[in-house]
C-alpha cells in the first residue's frame, strides 16, 4: 500500500495525536482541544459510554445519549477512522493508508473489539440485540464478569418472564473483585430465578443462536433461544508489538508509564487508562483522571513548562460498582462491600450518562 501523509503543516500549533476514541482518549482530546492541533484516530465515528452499553440493549433509547460522533465534543480537532497499525519517533501509521506526524502522542487503546464504523448502524446493533431479546423465551449468558452479570440483571428486571441461565468458568462470579461482591451478585440473581452455574463452561468455538441447546463441560444441557458471550477483551497493544514502544510493553500487554503518564521516558509519548501497566482496577473513572491530569500536563508542556512543573498521578481511590437492574447494585469500596439501593442510587438508574455527557462539553 502507498502511504499518504495527512497534511496538517498549515496549522502552526503543536499537533496532539491521541490513538483511541474510548472513554480516556475522548476526553483528553475534549480537554486539549483548544490548546493544540488535536487528532484522534479510532476505528469508529463515534465515542460509546461503556457503562451505559448493557442498559441500550434491553433499552435501546439509552444508545441516543450514550453513542457520541466524536464530531459532537471534538469541535476544533480532526478525526481519522481507522485502526492505528505501527508509530515511529514522530508518525503514526494507520489501516487506510495514511501517516500522521506529532508532536507530542499519547495511546489510549484500551481494548479492541469489533463494533460498526458508524453510529447508525451501532444503534441498529442495540435495536437487534433488543429485538433477540424480546422475541427468546430463554436466554443464555457466556461469562460471569461484571459484562454477563449487569447483562443477566438487566434482563432479569426489565423481561421478569424471561429464563435465563448464566455459565460462568470461574468459581464464583465478578472474581475482578473481592469474593463479598460476587457472593452477593449470585444471591440476587438467584433471587430473580437467574440459573447461574459456576465452574463450567461452553465451547464457543462451533456454537450460533440456531443451535438452542447447550452442553456446559460438565455435561449440563441448557435449552436456550439465543445467546450472548460476555468474555473479556483483549488489551489493544498487538499491533505496538512491531513498533520503537515495543520494548515498553510488559507481559501483559499494557504501555509502562510513570507518574506524569509518559511511556518508558520518552519525553513526548503518554498512554492513558486500561491500556497503562498501572496496579489498580481497570476502570472508566480512574481512565478519566488519567487523562484529566496528562491533559493538565499536555497544556504545561504545550507552553514550554519545565518537567518539573508536571502533575503527577498518585492513583485513585479503588472502588467498584456492579449494576443489578435499576434500582440496585453491588459495590466494593476500601472498608466495605454493600449490596443494595445505595450503589442503585449512585450508579444503575441514570448510569452516569449525563455527568460523562457533561464532562465531555455536550448537553445532558
Ligand atoms: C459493560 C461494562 C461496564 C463497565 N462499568 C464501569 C463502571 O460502572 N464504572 C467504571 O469506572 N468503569 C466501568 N467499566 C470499565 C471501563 O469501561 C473501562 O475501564 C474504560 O472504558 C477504559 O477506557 P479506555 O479509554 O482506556 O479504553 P477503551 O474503553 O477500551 O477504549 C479503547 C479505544 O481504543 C480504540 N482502539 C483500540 N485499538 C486501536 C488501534 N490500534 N487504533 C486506534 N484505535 C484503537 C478502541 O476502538 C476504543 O475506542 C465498564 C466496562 C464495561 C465493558
Amino acid at each position: 500500500m502507498a502511504y499518504e501523509k495527512m497534511d496538517w503543516s498549515g496549522e502552526p500549533k503543536k499537533k496532539v495525536v491521541i490513538i483511541g476514541g474510548g472513554i480516556a482518549g475522548a476526553l483528553l482530546a475534549t480537554i486539549v482541544q483548544n490548546k493544540c492541533d488535536v487528532c484522534l484516530i479510532d476505528p469508529k465515528e463515534y465515542f460509546e459510554i461503556p457503562w451505559a452499553n448493557l442498559r441500550s440493549k434491553v433499552d435501546p433509547t439509552v444508545a441516543e445519549k450514550a453513542v457520541i460522533n466524536h464530531s459532537e465534543y471534538l469541535t476544533n480537532g480532526r478525526v481519522v477512522t481507522s485502526t492505528a497499525i505501527n508509530v515511529t519517533e514522530t508518525e503514526v501509521w494507520t489501516s487506510e493508508g495514511r501517516y500522521v506526524p506529532y508532536d507530542y502522542l499519547v495511546i489510549a487503546t484500551g481494548h479492541s473489539y469489533v463494533v460498526p464504523r458508524c453510529r447508525r448502524d451501532r444503534l441498529e446493533q442495540f435495536q437487534e440485540d433488543n429485538h433477540k431479546i424480546k422475541s427468546s423465551e430463554s436466554i443464555l449468558i457466556v461469562g460471569g464478569g461484571p459484562t454477563g452479570v449487569e447483562l443477566a440483571a438487566e434482563i432479569a428486571i426489565d423481561y421478569p418472564d424471561k429464563r435465563i441461565s448464566l455459565v460462568h468458568n470461574g468459581p464464583r462470579l465478578l472474581e475482578f473483585i473481592g469474593p463479598k461482591a460476587g457472593n452477593k451478585a449470585l444471591e440476587w440473581l438467584r433471587s430473580k430465578k437467574v440459573d447461574v452455574l459456576l465452574d463450567q463452561s461452553i465451547n464457543l468455538r462451533n456454537i450460533s443462536d440456531g443451535d438452542r441447546v447447550y452442553q456446559t463441560s460438565n455435561g449440563d444441557i441448557i435449552k436456550a433461544d439465543c445467546y450472548f458471550v460476555c468474555a473479556g477483551k483483549p488489551v489493544g497493544s498487538r499491533w505496538l508489538r512491531q513498533s520503537f514502544l515495543k520494548e515498553f510493553l510488559d507481559r501483559n500487554g499494557r504501555l509502562m508509564v510513570d507518574e506524569n503518564f509518559r511511556v518508558g521516558g520518552l519525553k513526548n509519548v503518554f498512554a492513558i487508562g486500561d491500556i497503562t501497566d498501572i496496579l489498580e482496577q481497570k476502570q472508566g473513572y480512574t481512565a478519566q483522571r488519567h487523562a484529566a491530569i496528562a491533559g493538565k500536563n499536555l497544556k504545561i508542556l504545550l507552553k514550554g513548562g519545565r518537567d518539573t512543573k508536571l502533575w503527577k498521578y498518585k492513583g485513585s481511590i479503588q472502588m467498584t460498582m456492579v449494576s443489578l437492574g435499576r434500582k440496585n447494585g453491588v459495590a466494593e469500596f476500601p472498608i466495605a462491600t454493600i449490596a443494595g439501593f445505595l450503589p442503585g442510587m449512585i450508579k444503575s438508574k441514570y448510569l452516569f450518562v449525563e455527568r460523562t455527557r457533561k464532562q465531555m462539553g455536550l448537553d445532558s
